[in-house]
């Protein structure tokens, strides 16, 4: 009996470097790894042997005949991946499956001195960067976070409920107690250290700082009081100490969540959970309060392209209209809706079986059980309201009509901010850089979001990492970037720092 990669998969391909058969795909040598929405176990290739569930770090790999009821259907979803493709023993097999001398990507002569280097930023990039100069060089490490506690979008940005993908945090944190690892927390750069100093006393520099704003509507009365941001909400579920307590209001009995990507789908489910189901979980316990006294009945998610478009990942839908006790229902109104669905294209396959529904936007939601309502083909025209906000005008297939709604929550994406010293476009929201090389500052680096903006889930900047680690040491095995002697200088820093 195989095995299956289910839900959480984290795209990370550990699986895929302890796999003896070559089973896994696309591995990251593949082209569609940079946008596959999960990695698949070819079932006829698979030996059973377990190694891959063994590795995983978030716990998505799972034998077939163990699944649970809302897993199985990843046994389908992983062998249809294999329905087209060439079967594995027809694609070269990669290097890990032969025994010989070891083959390193990267020339560093065994004398070589060990650099300084500074990692700004605890999440998944700045530890997928951690991790391989800690594991493949022999660099000391100074670890640094403007927060108090260490772990980026993994602790302040995964969803409470979703404890198997924030479970990739443990994995990390390893690293924090490793003898050549500094860990700096509560250091901002611009703030209590400048990028010229941390340059001045490091051999390099490598930025892993994120995307951490939110984009913006761009539509008017974008901000009256209700009108929020997601990345609002998820900072408040998740105890960030940037966001207050109070900064949501569920007093609203519907909810307007504009874009379909998955941290919009990450709110919707943690609005409308049974709270009872939350705790245990690391919700902040502010959030697990408030959620009991909830009014949100329903939450409303819009779409301005169709739903063959939609910006969720499969498996993250699958998960939400299996949910017991919330409905996942479309609205009817624009009729290209139901084609989509009935044509099977694209992910508009996944909505099939969901009922279908002409919603009265004008009135507050029907009494009843909480649910989700996918409204597509319609874009956000403006804001309504006077001091608060009283509801979304949005355009449909006939006039704009607007939905009636308390709260108006923009799940439109991240945002990189810059950093003070650093070059920053403004277009994309990130540092320019050739192949994670900032332009103009030598020895100083970009990895995750900052370095490619905000898309792609945990595991896509592990190779993210690797190739601005890469370029890192290419750099200092050419020389371009010097490795001086260390006498006290990061001492000195942390003195300095310690002062301010
Ligand atoms: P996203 O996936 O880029 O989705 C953004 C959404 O906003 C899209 O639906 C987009 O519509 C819509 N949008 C953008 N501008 C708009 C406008 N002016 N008017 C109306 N709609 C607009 O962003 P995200 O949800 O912030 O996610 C960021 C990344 O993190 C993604 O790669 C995501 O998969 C990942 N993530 C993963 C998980 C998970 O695995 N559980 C959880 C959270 C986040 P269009 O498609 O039409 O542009």
């Amino acid at each position: 009996m195989a095995f299956a990669i289910t839900q959480t998969c984290c795209n990370d391909a550990t699986c895929v470097s302890v796999c003896p058969v070559n089973c896994i795909h696309p591995t990251p040598d593949e082209p569609d790894f940079g946008t596959t929405e999960m990695l698949y176990v070819d079932p006829k290739s698979c030996i059973d042997c377990g190694a891959c569930a063994d590795a995983c770090p978030v716990d998505a790999i799972f034998p077939v005949d163990l699944l649970t009821d809302s897993l199985k259907v990843y046994a389908g979803i992983n062998a249809d991946f294999y329905a087209d493709r060439e079967p594995a023993a027809a694609n070269p097999a990669p290097n890990f499956h032969r025994w010989g001398p070891p083959a390193f990507d990267r020339d560093i002569p065994s004398d070589f001195a060990p650099a300084d280097i500074a990692v700004v930023g605890t999440g998944p990039a700045g530890m997928y960067a951690v991790e391989d100069l800690l594991l493949h060089t022999n660099a000391r490490v100074t670890l640094i976070d403007r927060l108090p506690v260490a772990g980026g979008l993994v602790r302040y940005g995964v969803a409470p409920d979703h404890p198997d993908t924030k479970r990739i945090g443990e994995a990390f944190e390893r690293f924090h107690n490793h003898p050549r690892l500094r860990l700096k927390l509560g250091v901002e750069v611009g703030r209590h250290v400048t990028v010229d100093e941390l340059a001045a006393r490091h051999d390099a520099v490598i930025y892993a700082v994120g995307a951490s704003a939110a984009r913006s509507l761009g539509v008017e009365g974008e901000d009256l009081p209700g009108s929020l941001a997601a990345t609002t909400v998820v900072a408040w579920y998740n105890g960030h100490p940037d966001v207050s307590a109070h900064a949501i209001d569920l007093s609203a009995e519907r909810v307007v969540l504009v874009g379909t990507g998955n941290v919009a789908l990450d709110v919707a489910r943690i609005l409308t959970a049974d709270p009872d189901d939350l705790a245990g979980t690391t919700i902040a316990p502010h959030a697990l309060e408030q959620l009991r006294s909830s009014k949100v009945r329903e939450v409303v998610l819009l779409a301005r392209r169709g739903p063959e478009d939609a910006a969720y990942t499969s498996p993250e839908l699958i998960a939400l209209s299996q949910r017991a006790g919330v409905p996942l229902v479309v609205d009817a109104d624009d009729p290209r809706t139901a084609e989509a669905i009935a044509a099977g294209t694209g992910k508009a396959a996944l909505l099939r079986g969901l009922a279908q529904e002409t919603v009265d936007w004008t009135a507050p939601p029907a009494d009843g059980t909480r649910r989700i309502v996918l409204r597509f083909h319609s874009a956000p025209l403006s804001v309504t309201g006077d001091r608060q906000v009283r509801g979304l005008r949005v355009s449909g297939p006939g006039e704009p009509v607007e939905i009636a709604a308390g709260q108006v929550v923009r799940a439109v994406g991240y945002r990189g901010r810059p950093v003070p010293g650093l070059p920053f476009d403004d277009a994309s929201g990130t540092v320019p850089h050739s192949a994670g090389r900032v332009e103009g500052r030598a020895g100083t680096y970009v990895v995750g979001w900052i370095k490619r903006g905000p898309s792609g889930g945990i595991g896509a900047n592990r190779t993210c990492a690797r190739e601005t680690v890469a370029t890192l040491l290419e750099d200092i095995t050419s020389g371009r970037v010097a490795v001086r002697p260390r006498r006290s200088r990061v001492a000195a820093l942390a003195a300095r720092v310690r002062g301010r």
